[in-house]
């Protein structure tokens, strides 16, 4: 187990996420995916998972090493923000070079060719570069919840998931850490480590770290929160390059892995997968999103259209988002992504709505 520097609070958010896995699983475990096919070329027993040939040729540390370096004067993220994390510093994401995490679990709220049946091993790394004014898990993003793990920790929560049954290791919020993941997969290889690493990531990255990922990352699932600048500066502090820099990020992604076709079993082992979660009064540009994706990506590229948005954290000071969205919206949002011509959509439908 992780040390316990606050064991009321790991406790108390660990009940929190599987009580919201259960209530998830409720819903988004019988999903509408349009479109939906399987490949017959994988399954679950002759997958080999990338990163295998990199630790054989030693190249998977070296490019850990890089990564790590990187943080003394970090430019992990696109805020580039210069911190000296390896000195003890903390950057504009809070986090210095001392990894942190909040939990893990499987979770049986994420799309379902990454459940399965036996849920995607989802590990929750405290702290967040882009730091949303609505973030639904600001308390670990922005407040820091989480507990101190080293590499070996980290390499032996992701065998921990393996072994109990999950298809995935489901890293969340993993782009300040990047270094750790790389070295803790590397010490994980050696004890048998074969699962597909996902990066679910707020999809604001770097092109020359994802570069560091290829061959590594076998399932990329991006966020992409905005299209207009101005919305990405207001509410995700002052980032008014995440439409453009997610968009390079997404293409590169998808030149990494391609499309996420699930196989036989009905389980995903690479491939991308978009997420976009439709705000109210049209502030994330699903319109202008969707048909980008359309006319940038194969027309079967997997985006989960997702419908909970929530007023939570700050986002009630912001009268324009302090609400849910209403089923006009949500239905809007299908009928742009239909009419772009994208014909692999998870629908979630309005459960989440009143
Ligand atoms: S990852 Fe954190 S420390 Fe590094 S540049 Fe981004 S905000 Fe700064």
């Amino acid at each position: 187990m992780i040390k316990t520097e606050n064991s009321h609070n790991s406790r108390r958010n660990f009940l929190k996420r599987c009580f919201y896995s259960l209530l998830f699983f409720n819903f988004s475990t019988i999903p509408n995916i349009v479109g939906y096919k399987i490949t017959k070329d994988k399954d679950s027993k002759n997958f080999i998972p990338s990163y295998i040939k990199l630790y054989e040729n030693g190249e998977l540390k070296r490019r850990g090493e890089r990564l790590w370096a990187r943080m003394e004067a970090c430019n992990l993220c696109p805020r580039e923000c210069g911190a000296n994390r390896l000195k003890g510093q903390r950057g504009f994401c809070n986090s210095n070079a001392n990894l942190e995490i909040s939990g893990y679990h499987p979770h049986f709220g994420e799309e379902k060719p990454l459940v399965g049946y036996g849920g995607s091993g989802a590990i929750f790394l405290t702290n967040c570069s882009l730091r949303c004014v609505f973030c639904i898990n600001w308390e670990i993003s922005q407040e820091g919840i989480g507990q101190r793990a080293d590499i070996e920790t980290f390499a032996r929560i992701m065998l921990d998931i393996q072994k109990i049954g999950c298809h995935n290791i489901n890293i969340v919020t993993p782009t300040h850490y990047s270094p750790h993941i790389l070295l803790a997969i590397d010490k994980a290889v050696p004890s048998g480590l074969k699962l597909p690493i996902v990066y679910n990531t707020c999809g604001w990255e770097r092109i020359d770290v994802l570069k560091e990922l290829d061959g590594v990352v076998d399932i990329y699932l991006p966020d992409f929160k905005y299209a207009d600048p101005k919305m990405a500066e207001k509410y995700s502090s002052g980032a008014s390059t995440y439409p453009q820099l997610t968009k390079i990020a997404i293409l590169e992604m998808h030149r990494q892995v391609g499309v996420a076709i699930p196989a036989r079993d009905g389980i995903l082992y690479r491939g991308l997968i978009i997420r976009h979660l439709v705000m109210p009064n049209r502030v994330a540009g699903t319109k202008e999103i969707m048909s980008w994706i359309a006319s940038n990506l194969p027309k079967d590229t997997y985006v989960n259209i997702m419908s909970q948005y929530t007023p939570v954290y700050k986002a009630k000071n912001y009268p324009e988002i302090a609400r849910k969205i209403t089923r006009q919206e949500y239905s809007e949002a299908v009928e742009w992504a239909k009419k772009a011509g994208l014909t692999r959509l998870d629908i979630q439908g309005y459960s989440f709505l009143n």
